[in-house]
């Protein structure tokens, strides 16, 4: 049986006529299953993005919320490194501004005040709804490797933690997550347990039609899912 929290963000979407989830109610859906999310709170209005912030600490990363702008960095809006209170005050307009450039009719739900989280390694774990086989999953490296190389692994939910741990090791660049010319190993147990956690999700929530973590930052040790996209 799954959480009331959980049953209570789709129910929320479904009142408000929505076939998506915000990032912050996608990123409290994969926290309702253990995996590691950024801290994040939602402003409506500058004040508050300011106490926000001071609660979760700089730098500070702001997104726009807005129904109209899923694709959030598209229309300028969102802002890295944010290292204190003038540059957050300065941020939440510009966002405002730029989001009100390219989408003039964008309706703004509020601003997202989140950790900053540091660098890592980039993966992605996605979802798409088969109407035949149902709910399948996807592993990759970020950046160019999915989207120039389609450098993936999939296998249809749920899957078990050996499932997991081949999906991880039959990807072309695998040698990455080993660590490589400098660039520190990823923690690829912590891979694992995101993969089994989305499987469960996935198991209990038919109601997501896609979903796109991308990126995931993994760490020597641990990770932070930093955008989450789900579609209903
Ligand atoms: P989009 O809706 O455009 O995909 P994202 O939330 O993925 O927006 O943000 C765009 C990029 O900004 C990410 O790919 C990542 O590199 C960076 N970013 C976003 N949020 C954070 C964060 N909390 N910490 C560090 N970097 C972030
Ligand atoms: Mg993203």
């Amino acid at each position: 049986m799954r959480d009331k929290a959980v049953s209570e963000i789709f129910e929320t979407a479904s009142k408000e006529s929505r076939d998506f989830l915000f990032e912050h109610e996608a990123k409290n859906l994969c926290g309702s299953y253990g995996m590691p999310i950024t801290a994040i709170t939602v402003a409506t209005s500058e004040d508050d993005a300011v106490k926000a912030a001071e609660k979760i600490g700089y730098p500070i990363v702001l997104k726009i919320v807005s129904p109209q702008v899923l694709h959030k960095s598209d229309a300028g809006g969102v802002l890295i490194n944010i290292k204190d209170e003038e540059g957050l005050r300065e941020g939440y307009n510009t966002i405002l501004k730029n989001v009100k450039k390219h989408v003039p009719d964008a309706e703004i739900t509020g601003i997202l005040v989140q950790e900053m989280a540091p660098n890592g390694t980039e993966v992605i774990v996605g979802s798409t709804y088969d109407p035949t086989f149902g709910p399948t999953i996807m592993f990759g490296l970020g950046g160019i490797f999915v989207e120039i190389l389609k450098d993936v692994s999939f296998r249809l939910a749920p899957i078990t933690k050996t499932d997991a741990e081949e999906m991880v090791k039959e990807i072309k660049a695998y040698k990455i997550l080993e660590g490589v010319r400098g660039m520190p190993p990823a923690d690829q147990e912590t891979i694992v347990e995101i993969l089994l956690a989305t499987s469960k999700m996935l198991m209990e929530c038919p109601e997501i039609k896609e979903l796109d973590m991308n990126p995931v930052l993994v760490y020597e040790e641990g990770a932070r899912v930093v955008d989450a996209r789900v579609i209903l």
